[in-house]
């Protein structure tokens, strides 16, 4: 193999005894070349993620209360990881310009990319690698979604002229010069993007866990390791919750046929899980694996020969869309359709839309299910076997899940089912334990 693209979680560079590790595995392979770090992440459960302190850092700011505090704990974790290392490196004078920046009223993207930005200078020193700054190769527009064919494009130019490169992960820049972040965890994506625009050979994604497993570990204790999963499983479990990889992380790979391999920083030995573009002939297991997320309202709309009545579900949408609202699923029979919608997304105008709807569309009646989740069972055997979805439903009802909604993807390697808040890690153990 010639050349990796490793990219390491918070974590994974928590502290300088996690720096010791990662700089361990990169060291081992000639071909792990260009690296990207996220910022330090927890060092025990209840420790801070930098990136939340540099938001909070933010919303000091701006309801005028002093920084001072929140900076200086941000301040010392770095200091420290410097210190402990033995670098020639003064981080102090970055520390001060981030702070007079955040004084001068800096963005709330600017305050939280700096945890990978710091974190990528010391990276690079450390392993005696270039540096280059995320904010020259990874573009946005002005509507701050990514500009790819760009940010490919100068990605190439710049790293061809170097061998050995830390990338900051987390953000870039638009078209002015303002720094822009990509959602939460979205590190995996900058790896993703650095991989395909050299073409690597791998994209390596370091963590905490030995690879992606069947379930949340923090729900189900010591769930099955996946040793491998198709880049369709993989982008159906991470945005149904199952947080290891970023789901946009998976376009910039799959379009290049880049296998992605999800790693332990603690256990370097462990192969972890591959993801791969076709599903191999295994058809020992039926299902990949299961994750879900809470917080959902369910709006049921019923009305007699809605089947019939052009341009039903698209009134509906366009109220959804006037009140700039996107649904998650939409479920529908004959003569009845569900608006599966975020709460986030929601944001209190339930009965503003139930009212809407029901002026606009007359129907029969409409219901509305707040406190809901939604728990997908993702693998690409369900197509083929019989039996799966009963399978499901006979274990959410010997748990006592009521189940409020089911929808079969049309993929058929998903089947989604709505349930009450209070009983998703019930139901996730339910329908775990039963494939297993
Ligand atoms: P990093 O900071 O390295 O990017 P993340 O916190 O984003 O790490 O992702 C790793 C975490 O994802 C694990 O520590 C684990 O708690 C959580 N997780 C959720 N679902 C799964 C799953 N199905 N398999 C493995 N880990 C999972
Ligand atoms: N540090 C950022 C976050 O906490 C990005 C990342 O970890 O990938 O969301
Ligand atoms: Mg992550």
């Amino acid at each position: 193999m010639n050349t990796i693209v490793t990219k390491f979680g918070g974590s994974s560079l928590a502290d300088a005894e996690q720096f010791r590790k990662v700089k361990n595995i990169i060291i081992s392979n000639n071909a792990r070349k260009y690296v990207i770090p996220s910022a330090p992440g927890k060092r025990t459960s209840k420790d801070s993620k930098i990136t939340d302190l540099l938001y909070l850092c933010y919303a000091h700011i701006n309801t005028g209360i002093s920084l001072d505090d929140v900076f200086d704990h941000i301040k010392n974790r770095y200091i420290d990881i410097v210190t402990d290392l033995k670098l020639n490196l003064d981080i102090r004078p970055y520390l001060d310009t981030i702070k007079r920046d955040l004084e001068n009223g800096a963005s709330s993207d600017y305050a939280a990319s700096r945890g990978e930005y710091l974190n990528a200078i010391i990276l690079s020193n450390y392993l005696g690698f270039e540096f280059i700054d995320a904010k020259d190769v990874i573009i946005f527009n002005n509507d701050s979604c990514l500009n790819y064919d760009e940010t490919l494009k100068l990605l190439k130019e710049k790293l061809s002229s170097f061998d050995r490169v830390v990338i900051p992960g987390f953000y870039g820049s638009d078209k002015d010069g303002n720094i822009i972040t990509f959602s939460r965890g979205g590190s995996d994506v900058t790896g993703a993007l650095v991989t395909a625009s050299l073409n690597a050979d791998l994209y390596e994604n370091w963590t905490d866990v030995s690879g992606f497993l069947m379930a949340d570990p923090r729900i189900i204790s010591n769930p099955k390791p996946i040793s491998t999963i198709t880049y369709t499983e993989l982008r159906e479990l991470s945005y149904m919750g199952a947080s290891v990889l970023h789901e946009e992380a998976i376009f910039p790979v799959r379009n290049a046929g880049i296998p992605i391999n999800i790693r332990n920083t603690n256990r370097p030995k462990d192969k972890g899980t591959f993801i791969i573009k076709d599903p191999l002939n295994d058809d020992s297991q039926t299902i990949t694996g299961i994750a879900g997320k809470k917080n959902f309202t369910v709006i049921s709309i019923t009305k007699a020969l809605m089947n019939s009545e052009l341009g039903f579900c698209r009134k509906i949408l366009s109220i959804l869309e006037q009140h700039n609202i996107s649904f998650e699923n939409m479920p529908s029979g004959i003569d009845t359709v569900c608006l599966v919608i975020s709460d986030s997304q929601l944001k209190n105008k339930t009965s503003l839309i139930v009212e809407e709807i029901k002026r606009t569309c007359n129907p029969d009646t409409i219901e509305v299910h707040p406190n809901m989740a939604l728990i997908a069972t993702v693998g690409k055997g369900m197509a083929k076997q019989k039996g799966v979805a009963s399978k499901i439903f006979t274990a959410l009802s010997e748990a006592d899940v009521n189940i409020r909604m089911i929808d079969q993807g049309s993929s058929e390697i998903n089947i989604l089912v709505g349930i009450e808040n209070n009983n998703f890690e019930k139901a996730i153990t339910a329908i775990y334990n039963s494939f297993n």
